[in-house]
């Protein structure tokens, strides 16, 4: 095989409406954050790093209070992800890369723990990131990403280490740029969805999230991966706690 691992982990949780993250969803949900650790003989890189670590004492300072207020955040020191890297004996210093699915706070908030890594992002992502009335209207905060990373800005499908083991997929609308993982393991493909679908229900009922960038881009992301999933590829679901009780976490890897 091509020597890919990949590892789950888990940094905190938040609980929200499912209202607002679920058409015709009712009630409280407690939603996993992850990441995922990806090494292979090229490169070791993470798949999003979750919420910035202020937000374990003090989420409303960091986030705002519009924003903390809708959540209820169960996000505690060792939850980080540089704690979550120590606790595997991996250096956050040495993760060469650092690729987002987008620029919202529970998903790009430890890039600041990662100093050395090139981030992979799309470019209309960084583009929409760059703007002020456009960050503000995504729901970005650059202090979260605008770090003096270096970047590799990519425009769709990206090969990230150039055997097709690892690859970024447009999944636009839920943000301006969004973008999901697909990953060739031992026991077949799997693709890290990310925000483009919140849940299982998301994909198969279309329920989609209160809050998009682009409605018809993410029904358009969603056919995306009902077509990959129906060729076979395992759909990792954003932060649907069922399905993440259903996975293998770190330290045992993804196969
Ligand atoms: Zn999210």
């Amino acid at each position: 095989m091509n020597g890919l691992s990949i590892y789950a982990l888990t940094c905190g949780w938040l609980e929200g409406d499912l209202g607002h993250l679920m058409e015709g969803g009712e009630g409280r949900i407690r939603l996993p954050i992850p990441a995922y650790l990806i090494e292979h003989p090229k490169g070791v890189a993470l798949f999003d790093t979750g919420i910035h670590p202020d937000c374990q004492r003090d989420p409303a300072g960091r986030l705002g209070p519009r924003l903390a207020g809708l959540f209820a955040f169960d996000y505690h020191p060792g939850d980080e992800i540089s704690a979550r890297l120590v606790a595997l004996e991996r250096d956050p210093a040495r993760i060469d890369l650092v690729i987002n699915s987008h620029f919202h706070f529970d998903h790009c908030g430890g890039n600041a723990q990662i100093p050395n890594a090139t981030l992979v992002v799309q470019r209309r992502e960084w583009d929409a990131g760059m703007d002020p009335e456009r960050a503000a209207r995504s729901g970005f905060n650059p202090r979260d990403f605008d770090l003096g990373h270096k970047l590799r800005l990519v425009d769709g499908e990206h090969d990230v280490f150039g055997d097709g083991s690892v690859v970024c997929l447009p999944t636009h609308g839920h943000t301006p740029g969004h973008q999901s993982l697909k990953l060739r393991l031992a026991g077949g493909e799997i693709v890290l969805a990310a925000d483009s679908c919140y849940f299982c229900q998301t994909l198969r009922e279309r329920r989609l999230p209160r809050f998009a960038f682009d409605k018809d881009m993410m029904h358009a992301s969603l056919d995306r991966l009902a077509a990959l999933e129906a060729a076979g590829a395992r759909i990792f679901f954003g932060h649907d706690p069922e399905f993440w009780a259903t996975i293998p976490h770190a330290p045992t890897a993804i196969t």
